[in-house]
């Protein structure tokens, strides 16, 4: 009898439809075990921890040089952290402090030092920095087994094409895949800015991750249908599942195949409006993606991954300098924006931010940045020193009005005159925007246009104050609504503003990926759509068939509606007659 078939959810973070046989990955645990030292051994002890970390430097540096090998050159910095941590104090230097405190053995003591990480981690409310502790979990195993003189597992050539199951696959791991045979992967823990989930959509293997008990449903060998767009997982798949996927994966291919064939051709409507669509990016080695969909540049870079990448060290000039202007050189022609530190008072310093009843009107973004004019100036000095060497542009996000905006352009020309005074070459001319995403600034937009280079309406975080809604509270999301009149008529205001005062506008929220609204957004006038880099070939698909002065008619008409239900299906249909006049 066959076994009974059974549906697992988790998050979609690559898209795609795989049907193959599950190939269960297993780490080998890590050998915790306490031995009592006497005096005289502890010293012997803090020398196996030295080996034991010489021996995991070494390791690294030859995955290192697989994973770009096998990933490219821009996959190499997460192994250059894990390194990184390997020097960190509050790792080695702490094992050796146990050791030498509590004389126990190198292995105890790295366990005692990763249960006191963790609770650090854990209490760090930050989603994205609270997941950086499985980079510090990944090395450190690693280095236990090497103090332990463990070998290390590794995955050999596979023979056929599997979908891959983990409970998590560590950054460490991914050179050690075989990825030509890796057809799809799923893991028990992740998020879409998990670095095993950006390599695997930068691959294009469709994965799906935060799927709970994944391990204990489903054994090695099993058939398996994986939907990375959905994040579904079929254990099992009856003849009719079966039938179902293999007809979704063939209408996904022909559509992508379409899509491809549009990568060479300008963003254009058929009556010749040309737009700029660019990429949203939270990590460098994303321009890869942003590239290959056909990003015509950057239009956010999310900078606070240099505080991901290494929690709680702030990103020196220099280290920042050599990032922008890799990003520049790898972008040209096209320009590359980098939003300036987004970053709230917890993520800067944990006990500032426990004082904050409402850290998303706290101190955050532009204002922590005023505060700390150390770290925004070494920011902007190293966005300057890269402005000479391609098209770089910045953005302040946060800003209230015209009073905060003169403040941090005071800061920028306080920077030039340091570089000048130094004799640094830098690009005098860097253009200073501004994320609009608080509604005081959406209403002085005609003001803010006269001494902005840009906007980029930040739709994320706009909605989330205008309509008085915590863009991440479950209980009021039916409220978060990016078609209410509010939201539209403030668009309008802004883009019509930032025209009259003859600078560009653009769009980096998640709106701007909705195919919903592209007709809207291109009738409403805007210059720039800035997104996820998988979404761009869509929204060019719609704006290639869109024709300019008939969506500027859709805009009024949006304008004129009272509700959300009223515009949403009104944008329903006339997205539909598109769809049916392409058919
Ligand atoms: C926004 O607010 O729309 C935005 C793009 O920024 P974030 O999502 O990072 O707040
Ligand atoms: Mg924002």
């Amino acid at each position: 009898m066959s076994e009974p078939t059974t549906v697992l959810h988790g998050i979609g973070v690559a898209p795609g439809i795989v049907i193959a046989r599950a190939l269960v990955f297993q780490h080998q645990e890590i050998p915790f075990f306490r031995v009592p030292l006497l005096r005289q051994e502890v010293k012997l002890e803090v020398a196996r921890v030295e080996q034991g970390k010489e021996l995991t430097k070494t390791q690294l540096s030859a995955i290192k040089a697989r994973t770009v090998a096998a990933l490219g050159e821009d996959h190499g910095y997460i192994i250059d952290a894990q390194m990184l941590m390997l020097d960190d104090p509050l790792l080695i230097g702490r094992i050796e402090e146990v050791i030498r405190e509590q004389r126990v053995n190198a292995e105890w003591a790295v366990k005692v030092t990763l249960e006191e990480l963790a609770s650090v981690f854990d209490r760090v409310r930050d989603d994205y920095l609270r997941e950086r502790h499985g980079d510090i979990f990944d090395v450190a195993g690693r280095l236990a087994r090497n103090i332990a003189g463990a070998t290390h597992h590794a995955l050999e050539k596979l023979e056929k094409d599997y979908i891959l199951l983990a409970e998590n696959v560590r950054p460490s791991d991914t050179a050690q895949l075989d990825w030509d045979h890796t057809a799809g992967l799923a893991m028990e823990v992740g998020s879409r800015t998990y670095h095993t989930a950006i390599i695997a959509r930068s691959l294009g293997i469709p994965c799906v991750v935060g799927v709970g008990d994944l391990m204990q449903k489903v054994d090695h060998g099993a058939p398996l249908v994986l939907d990375g767009s959905e994040g579904i997982i079929v254990v099992n798949p009856d003849r009719a599942t079966l039938r179902e996927y293999r007809t979704k994966k063939r209408r996904q291919k022909v559509r992508v195949q379409k899509l491809e064939r549009l990568r060479e051709l300008p963003f254009e409507t058929k009556d010749g409006y040309r737009l700029s669509v660019q990429a949203n990016i939270e990590f460098p080695e994303e321009c890869t993606t942003a590239k290959s969909n056909g990003a015509e540049g950057i239009g956010l870079f999310r900078s606070e991954w240099f505080l991901t990448r290494s929690p709680g060290a702030f990103p020196t000039e220099e280290e920042q300098f050599v990032v922008y202007r890799q990003l520049a050189k790898q972008m040209k022609p096209w320009a590359v924006v980098v939003r300036a530190f987004d970053l709230s008072a917890e993520q800067l310093d944990e006990d500032m931010g426990e004082s904050e009843p409402n850290p998303a009107l706290g101190l955050r973004a532009t204002r922590l940045l005023l505060k700390h004019r150390d770290l925004f100036k070494d920011q902007l000095r190293a966005l300057l020193r890269a402005r000479a060497h391609g098209d770089l542009k910045v953005m302040f996000p946060m800003i209230s009005g015209v009073g905060e905006f003169r403040e941090a352009l005071s800061v920028v020309e306080e920077s030039k005159q340091e570089l000048r005074k130094s004799g640094v070459q830098f690009g005098d001319d860097l253009p200073c925007g501004i994320t609009l995403e608080v509604p005081s600034a959406a209403a002085t937009a005609d003001l803010l246009a006269k001494e902005a280079a840009f906007f980029s309406i930040g739709t994320n975080d706009l909605i989330q104050y205008l309509i008085g809604v915590d863009r991440g509270n479950d209980q009021v999301s039916y409220l978060y609504e990016p078609l209410h009149p509010a939201v539209l008529r403030t668009l309008r205001f802004v883009v019509d503003s930032a025209h009259d005062a003859g600078i560009k506008v653009g769009m980096c929220g998640e709106m701007a990926a909705d195919p919903l609204l592209v007709a809207l957004l291109v009738g409403f006038g805007f210059d720039e759509l800035s997104m996820n880099a998988v979404s761009i070939p869509t929204v060019k698909n719609i704006i290639r068939h869109l024709s300019a002065s008939e969506s500027r008619a859709i805009g009024d008409e949006a304008l004129r509606l009272a509700t959300v239900k009223e515009v949403s299906a009104f944008l329903g249909e006339e997205l539909r007659k598109l769809v049916l006049s392409e058919t």
